[in-house]
């Protein structure tokens, strides 16, 4: 069958909506955040293998007009739609939704992603869809689904939500699927080469390690159900309440594909599209369990590969410790993503991060030592949080950013958003937090205050961002710059820092 797997080119003020792969909505003036669907792009390859036509039109990223949008989509002629959901964009894909119901009223609709896999009702009740895919295995799934819309089989697969008679059913709760039968993705098809971020190499590929948070991997505070039998295992997932996609997603597990299986794609993406840089953009990479990190080691080595490509990754600072960090050197890691969160012990327990305050920067300040480089992601505007607090977040950010600043060294500040199918969003809604409608999906785009906060929120993203402009952090990253290519990546940087500030000055 024709399947099309699209992102309108739905636009705001001109500005994009940062939607592939992005935990944290809103829509951007930055030009410079592209991050590549990694499950849609299985998924599209996964159809290929099956037989399927399949048109993969990022309209977004590849910054279409509608009418280019629609002329590539006209010359397709789709027989299956498959779109990604966001709560902010809602509203927008549903009207969406009903103009492609009319361009092309015999085609299956599926619908997937974080917002609707938790609220399928709404969706099928304001928009045409055929089908919605509950959690983030759809590549899976919507495989599966395309053999029963091909007649091949009866049996819908589990976790797809239907219609039949007016009424919403649902195909049985979901198995386990096993991420080393998933296939090399297909880059050419997926056109890989259009994405990247302004902190990492061009050309880069993302891979993602597995599927979910491995958390701090102790018994802590928690002692997990979901403790599954085998090597790569995790003793407690990640639990963060606001983490979205660990909810929506990945059912509060963490599951790893093994080295072997990882280190295929990352030779593929050597060899054959010469990368400089790989993102593993697994929720906390695969860096929570070392005897993984090991066996890629091992893996890499076999297969002459250390050296021949940068490494970088999502990673929780409790799982740096001095065997990690020597690992992850050998494995010439660079660049590690890690949540800070809140510079408040407090805030870090009501979140249910299993991180203090000093183990976040014990964590990252010995990854620096090592020579890693560090992003950090901050958040502002918890209801419970005022200056003091705020101000604290940002005297433990600037303390982590100039401690042995390195070249690259950056950090990004948000505003928390309680996304719909988290338990912050539950709570916001039990405490009385918010001050919208929590339904009113379209205010969740950060460019709007929607929990009660004492402090200004933009004043205080920007203030975090501003670190980069601090003179002690200016002065120790230009003293570290080593190579030619990390003026590109300095320019790249100071571009996008410059339209994340604009973000805040609406
Ligand atoms: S540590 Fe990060 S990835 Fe893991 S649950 Fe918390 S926010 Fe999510």
């Amino acid at each position: 069958m024709k399947t099309a797997i699209i992102y309108p080119p739905i636009k705001k003020n001109n500005e994009y909506p940062l939607l592939t792969q992005n935990r944290q909505f809103k829509f951007s003036n930055s030009l410079e955040v592209r991050i590549y669907p990694v499950v849609m792009s299985y998924l599209a390859t996964m159809l290929k293998e099956k037989g399927h036509s399949v048109l993969f039109l990022d309209g977004i990223n590849m910054r279409l007009s509608f009418q280019k949008f629609h002329d590539l989509l006209d010359d397709f002629k789709p027989e299956v739609i498959v779109l990604e959901s966001k709560a902010p964009l809602m509203k927008l894909l549903w009207n969406y939704i009903k103009e492609v119901r009319t361009r092309y009223p015999d085609s299956k609709i599926i619908l997937t992603g974080d917002h609707t896999s938790c609220y399928p009702e709404e969706s099928f009740k304001n928009c045409p869809a055929d089908y919605i895919i509950k959690g983030g295995h759809y590549d899976f799934i919507i495989t599966e689904l395309m053999e029963c819309l091909g007649k091949k089989s009866k049996r819908l697969p589990p976790d797809v939500y239907y219609k039949k008679k007016n009424k919403l059913l649902f195909s049985g709760t979901g198995k386990e699927y096993d991420l080393d039968r998933l296939p090399l993705i297909d880059r050419d098809l997926t056109k890989w080469d259009i994405y990247g971020e302004a902190y990492l190499y061009h050309p880069v590929g993302y891979i993602m390690s597995g599927r979910g948070c491995g958390g701090s991997n102790s018994f802590k505070n928690f002692r997990s159900s979901k403790l599954r039998k085998g090597k790569y295992t995790t003793k407690m997932p990640g639990l963060c309440s606001f983490c979205v996609w660990q909810y929506a997603l990945w059912k509060v597990s963490a599951h790893l594909m093994s080295p072997v299986k990882v280190v295929d794609e990352i030779e593929n993406l050597v060899k054959n599209y010469k990368v400089k840089e790989i993102f593993d953009d697994n929720e906390s990479g695969g860096i929570w369990n070392t005897e993984w990190l090991k066996d890629l080691y091992k893996e890499m080595k076999k297969r002459n590969l250390l050296e021949k490509v940068i490494l970088s990754a999502n990673a929780r600072a409790d799982s740096l410790t001095d065997e990690v960090c020597r690992l992850l050197k050998k494995l010439n890691f660079r660049l590690l993503k890690i949540g800070v969160e809140s510079g408040n012990d407090k805030t870090l327990s009501i979140l249910k991060k299993d991180e203090t305050v000093e183990e976040i920067k014990e964590g990252i300040k010995r990854a620096k030592r090592y020579g890693l480089i560090a992003m950090l992601t901050t958040m502002v505007g918890y209801p419970w949080e005022d200056e003091k607090q705020a101000q604290k977040t940002y005297e433990v950010t600037k303390e982590i950013m100039l401690y042995k600043t390195h070249f690259g060294d950056s950090l990004q500040s948000s505003i928390i958003v309680p996304y719909p199918g988290t338990p912050l969003y539950n709570d916001a809604i039990r405490k009385k937090w918010f001050i919208v409608d929590p339904k009113d999906y379209e205010k969740f785009d950060m460019a709007h205050q929607i929990l009660k906060t004492p402090i200004d929120t933009a004043k205080w993203c920007k203030k975090i961002w501003r670190i980069h402009l601090h003179p002690l952090f200016l002065l120790k990253s230009f003293f570290s710059l080593r190579k030619g290519q990390d003026i590109i990546l300095a320019i790249r940087g100071l571009i996008s820092l410059l339209g994340h500030l604009r973000d805040y000055e609406k």
